[in-house]
């Protein structure tokens, strides 16, 4: 069931149903939005009766929601969210790059890279302090010392720091020295952590899981959001299928396809993408063409030496040649208001 509020409901309105809401046993999601709020509700296994809210004041229209996703579509919000990660925003009319290695490794390649992310005027810097290897043997990451490394980088360069957290108390741990959680591709699916995400006050980044399909992504999305944390944004990062010539399929259509359904932000990964240094920028621009609201994409200062990932992390030099080519894509996309 989805409520909508008339645009001149009030306040004391739209209290009033959350209760009624709540006095049914149900859960309410409010969604101010630019014209009117819409309500929505989770928390019941059956349909819920409209008559409950038609006659209440301030209420437009009472709505069943056939489908199987209730607080991502634009039918809750038609206008799209604008995540916000301190003074940062991703899902405006800026550009979102996220760049940085892998993983961290140690400080002082941390700092290195991050120097160059700085320059190219990005506002977030990614690096995995634990990792997700398939092999048990890989390097793992640096766990806490490593977010502790990133927190310095937040410190000395005032950029957002977004990493991964691959259980319950990785988050918690994130919480303490990160901006942003990554929920990875493998986990895409692990429903008790997407629910801890979900309480979390930070805002998540969820990437595609490796053979998800539109539903099932957007539905971990809405496993997030159902437990109040509406801060999410989405990431295609390539899924599996027979082509030989990539890591992963970096499915250029889902971009479109989440923006006809959801109002939640998406970004692209090419890194993960394609998996290899000279499709990164190529994938890049067209991602944004697409109408991707930003990147994810990881850069190296001596990729040959990477830990992890090596073979799709950009030098310096190209990263830098990435940023000016995709924000000139999106400047032609996204044309500057007329002052
Ligand atoms: C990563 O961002 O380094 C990563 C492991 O991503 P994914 O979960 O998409 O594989
Ligand atoms: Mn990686």
């Amino acid at each position: 069931m989805l409520i909508v509020m008339k645009s001149d409901a009030t306040d004391s309105e739209i209290q009033a149903v959350l209760r009624v809401i709540e006095d049914l046993g149900f859960k309410p999601h409010s969604m101010p939005g630019a014209t009117r709020t819409a309500i929505g509700i989770t928390g019941n296994q059956g349909a819920v009766d409209p008559s409950h809210f038609e006659n209440l004041a301030g209420v437009a229209e009472a709505i069943r929601v056939s489908k199987p996703y209730k607080l991502i579509t634009l039918d809750l919000r038609p206008e799209k969210t604008i995540v916000r990660v301190g003074d940062a925003t991703i899902g405006g009319e800026e550009l979102a790059i996220i760049a940085g290695p892998c993983a961290i490794e140690s400080r002082a390649q941390a700092f290195a890279i991050a120097e160059t992310v700085r320059r190219s005027g990005a506002r977030f810097f990614r690096g995995g302090a634990y990792k997700p290897r398939t092999s048990p043997y890989a390097f793992q990451g640096l766990g806490e010392e490593g977010l502790k490394i990133l927190a310095e980088v937040r410190d000395v360069y005032g950029l957002k720091i977004v990493t991964e957290a691959l259980d319950e108390a990785g988050i918690d741990l994130v919480e303490r020295y990160g901006d942003m959680i990554q929920i990875g591709a493998r986990n895409m699916q692990n429903f008790s952590l997407l629910r801890r995400a979900g309480k979390s006050h930070l805002p998540i980044l969820l990437k595609r899981g490796l053979s998800a399909t539109l539903d099932e992504w957007l539905l971990a999305a809405e496993y997030i959001m159902s437990e109040g944390n509406y801060q999410v944004v989405l990431c295609e990062r390539g899924i599996r299928t027979f082509a030989q010539h990539t890591r992963n399929t970096m499915d250029l259509a889902a971009i479109p396809a989440v923006r006809r359904i959801s109002h939640l932000p998406v970004l692209v990964d090419p890194s993960h993408g394609t998996g290899k240094n000279y499709m990164v920028t190529p994938l890049a621009r067209a991602g944004v063409a697409v109408g991707a609201d930003g990147l994810i994409v990881e850069v190296h200062d001596q990729p040959d030496h990477a830990l992890s990932d090596g073979a799709q992390a950009l030098t310096p030099e190209q990263y830098e040649q990435l940023v000016s080519e995709v924000r000139a894509i999106h400047d032609v996309i996204v044309p500057a208001p007329v002052s």
